[in-house]
């Protein structure tokens, strides 16, 4: 198909721009955090899934700056590497926090009910976080 000006112009015609992803860069500390948290975090995960009754699809390490972790409606759950630069009890908040999107979607009342339920201090936990930043 030919796309002529007119068409673009006519909006018969949609241009669509995607943005590229950002390939983060692969630099000697990254590559240490991904080989520890594949070592680490995926059992700390199921070891948390287990003691609550959770079951839990793939689990994969992921490097982005825009979330510590993220759950699908097909019960997969991604885990940043940063997870690593964090101290253990960050480390199980952000993990109970995604083991709770399997059961909820969202981040409504029976979301955090749920959490509240499995991590009484999380409001505390979630402020320090906050601290830090994803490289
Ligand atoms: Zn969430």
């Amino acid at each position: 198909m030919k796309i002529t000006l007119g068409d673009i112009l006519s909006g018969k015609v949609r241009i669509v721009y995607r943005r590229r992803r950002r390939k983060l860069p692969e630099t000697p500390e990254v590559q240490e955090l991904r080989k520890a948290a594949k070592a680490c975090l995926p059992g700390r995960l199921r070891e948390l899934a287990a003691l609550h009754g959770f079951s839990v699809g793939a689990v994969r390490i992921k490097h982005n700056v825009s979330n510590w972790g993220s759950c699908s409606s097909k019960g997969n759950i991604n885990l940043n590497l940063n997870l690593m630069r964090l101290p253990e009890d960050l480390r199980d908040y952000v993990m109970l926090h995604e083991l709770c999107h399997l059961r909820y979607m969202n981040h409504g009342p029976e979301f955090h009910a749920l959490l509240e339920s499995l991590c009484p201090n999380h409001k505390e936990l979630r402020q320090r976080l906050k601290e830090y930043k994803l490289i």
